[in-house]
């Protein structure tokens, strides 16, 4: 699985990280996504699902 997001389009909410510090990470304001690592698919299914303005994507 690989998790993207878009930055024109994140709001720097922080749901993601909150919900997947793991992968997600606002380090530079726009949230990033690193490597999915085993175990944390749920949660950036979960992430991806939540984001209020869907600028996360996934590729399963
Ligand atoms: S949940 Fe969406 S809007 Fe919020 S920081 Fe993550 S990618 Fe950006």
């Amino acid at each position: 699985m690989k998790a993207f997001v878009d930055e024109n389009i994140c709001i720097s909410c922080g749901l993601c990280e909150g919900t997947c510090s793991e992968v997600f990470s606002l380090d530079t304001g726009i949230a990033v996504a690193g490597e999915v690592v085993d175990g944390t698919e749920d949660a950036v299914r979960e992430a991806c699902e939540n984001c209020p303005v869907a600028a996360i994507s996934i590729e399963e």
